[in-house]
């Protein structure tokens, strides 16, 4: 697969330590707009236009456990637990994302993933820190874990968005960032799938590469979650390996009604 420089500056991203994040940022100064619509930015790097946009979707979470967005024009009713999550709680504790995987969401994510630009991870992760910052967790400091891709694709791509996105994350919270998962198998394209299909795909995908001390809480980051069902996977293996509980930060989400 051919590489541009973009590709080749994301990939130096994924790799590099603070000092040389800082020297990439001094040769290579990420855009100074709006992340998503590239108006005047203000703290952040957000416009206060895309913030409302943003806020309009936190009001708009219709499931309290998997962070499902209600339907547009449902009632929002009193919050509570989506059909899904009744009939089978899922293994992480809640799931949250910015927004549902559409308009500027799914335009940002779709960018930082196949565009090259993986400046982005910088403002997204630090809207995903302000996230994760209201989770109910005891731990003080949680432990940032991205969902990683398989080295096939890490390959190919040459960096995790994921784990750029724990990066940011980590930086914006002083909290520790451990790369705890390995991918063992490669699900076939999501896209190829029936409802059903996509739901079993992610099975004994991945597994546990670090142990946790007991206690330990975990904040999975991942791009997308649709249908939870890879969140779920990452966390019964976190919890394997000892993880006491595990939150999950999306920048999308689905919505259900
Ligand atoms: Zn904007
Ligand atoms: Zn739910």
């Amino acid at each position: 697969m051919e590489r541009d420089g973009k590709d080749i500056l994301c990939a130096l991203r994924g790799l590099a330590g603070a000092a040389w994040q800082a020297l990439l940022d001094l040769f290579f100064p990420p855009p100074a707009g709006c992340a998503f619509c590239g108006g005047q930015a203000e703290g952040g790097g957000v416009c206060p236009a895309c913030r409302d946009l943003l806020a309009a979707y936190r009001e708009r979470v219709g499931c309290v456990v998997c962070g499902a967005f209600l339907e547009d024009g449902a009632p929002a009713g009193e919050p509570g637990a989506c059909a899904a999550c009744r009939k089978k709680p899922p293994p992480f504790a809640l799931a949250r994302s910015l927004g549902p995987y559409e308009g500027l969401l799914k335009a940002a994510v779709l960018r930082l993933k196949f565009g090259g630009e993986c400046w982005l991870a910088r403002p997204l992760g630090g809207l995903l820190a302000e996230l994760a910052r209201a989770f109910p967790a005891a731990a003080a400091q949680p432990v940032l874990v991205p969902v990683p891709l398989s080295p096939g694709r890490l390959r190919e791509r040459g960096y995790n968005q994921a784990g750029l996105l724990a990066r940011e994350m980590s930086r914006a919270l002083g909290w520790p960032l451990v790369e705890a998962l390995v991918k063992i198998k490669e699900a076939p394209p999501q896209e190829r799938l029936t409802a059903k299909e996509r739901l079993a795909a992610p099975e004994g995908s991945f597994a546990p590469a670090a142990a946790f001390t007991s206690g330990s809480e975990v904040v999975l980051v991942d791009d997308v979650i649709t249908t939870g069902a890879t969140a779920a996977e990452c966390a019964r293996a976190l919890l394997r390996a000892g993880a006491s509980a595990v939150f999950v930060a999306a920048v999308a989400g689905a919505r259900r009604a």
